[in-house]
């Protein structure tokens, strides 16, 4: 029997009940944090993510908020504690807040903590109802404060539904991180007070730079801007501590003396933390991406439609934690971003 087979197997036992068969994949990383696009449709059209005429996809191709419930709820079997959804954007997408309610169902019965990325727009119509499901932390994303910058940079004049957004998160009791790009010319100059104006309102702030992800009609290499750069000019501001938070993640943290608050950093084109990645990502459409920055995948959407949905499910989360590539593959050339992804944020999910 293959490898695959054996485990699929151990996963379902012969009363056919579930056991916890962790999943660890063959460099010997434990999966623990599942990120789940439930859309790729969106309200804004940030210039870096996607062009201002996106094709999405048709809505059959989308996996059903049962779909997408089972799919969780077969990573939570097999050991995964974190989820975050995302997108596109999650709260366009209709009757989503069931999903959140479904899934938080589940916490403390395997979840440990549901969460969400979000651009915020409907934020202050949802904040409590994500309270109420179990949601106590949220990641917003936004690039800048100017109004103007704001509509140009998201192509849609939507900044005071978005700040609204962030004042109902923080009524209904959730926790905000600001997430923002570091764009070449665009918000450079504004990170600063971006960072300031957060951690004066209790928000920790995660700068991520821009990736390779999906055709835009602007030049990456136009818009990138390396975070060593930001880092350099905010400490002839501040004054930055390095902590050891590890999230399994890109990220790494700084303190900032001055403000008291925490400062994320996103380098996406080193490769340094792979060794300890903790995450899947799974689109809109079922396809599971092991690594943001390669090219396996892994088609769920079938196996959940299968004849025996719970074994294929099983025996695709085997397969997975067999391709999942030690490191990714995005690396600069002497000239800037090198290789290019074919798919956008907007369909992993960031
Ligand atoms: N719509 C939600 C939002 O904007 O928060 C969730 C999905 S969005 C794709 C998730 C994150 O990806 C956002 O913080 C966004 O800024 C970031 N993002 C999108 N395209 C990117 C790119 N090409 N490079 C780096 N970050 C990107
Ligand atoms: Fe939409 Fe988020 Fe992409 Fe902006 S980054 S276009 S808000 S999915």
């Amino acid at each position: 029997m293959s490898e695959v087979s054996t485990r699929t197997r151990d996963v379902l036992n012969t009363a056919g009940e579930s056991a916890p068969v962790p999943l660890i994949d063959t460099f010997g990383r434990a999966i623990t944090y599942l990120r789940l696009s439930v859309t790729d449709r969106c309200d804004l059209r940030c210039t870096y993510c996607m062009p201002e005429r996106m094709t999405f996809l048709p809505k059959r191709e989308v996996l059903s908020l049962e779909e997408l419930f089972n799919l969780a709820t077969g990573f939570i079997e097999r050991g995964v504690t974190k989820i975050r959804i995302t997108g596109g954007e999650p709260l366009v997408r209709r009757d989503i807040i069931g999903l959140f309610e479904a899934l938080g169902e589940r916490l403390g019965r395997g979840l440990e903590e549901l969460t969400l990325t979000t651009n915020a727009t409907q934020l202050a119509v949802h904040a409590d109802a994500l309270f109420k499901a179990g949601v106590r932390r949220v990641n917003i994303s936004l690039d800048t404060l100017d109004r103007t910058r704001f509509a140009e940079l998201t192509r849609r004049d939507a900044l005071p539904q978005v700040l609204d957004g962030i004042a109902a998160a923080q009524e209904a009791g959730l926790r905000v991180k600001l997430n923002a790009v570091a764009l070449k010319g665009v918000n450079e100059h504004e990170l600063p007070d971006l960072i300031a104006w957060a951690h004066g309102r209790g928000c920790d702030v995660t700068l991520i730079e821009v990736m390779p992800l999906g055709d835009v009609e602007e030049d990456r290499l136009d818009q990138y801007l390396p975070l060593s750069a930001v880092r350099a000019r905010l400490e002839q501001r501040w004054t930055l501590r390095n902590t050891t938070e590890q999230t399994g993640g890109p990220a790494r943290y700084v303190d900032v003396a001055d403000t008291g608050g925490r400062l994320g950093l996103i380098t996406p084109h080193t490769n340094n933390f792979c060794d300890g990645c903790n995450r899947l990502r799974v689109t809109a459409t079922g396809q599971l991406y092991p690594c943001l920055g390669g090219g396996e995948r892994v088609d769920l959407r079938a196996a959940l439609r299968g004849d025996d949905p719970q074994l294929e499910l099983a025996a695709a989360l085997d397969k997975t934690m067999l391709i999942k590539p030690e490191r990714h593959n995005f690396r600069m050339d002497e000239r800037g971003l090198a290789p290019h992804l074919p798919r956008h944020m907007s369909m992993t999910g960031g």
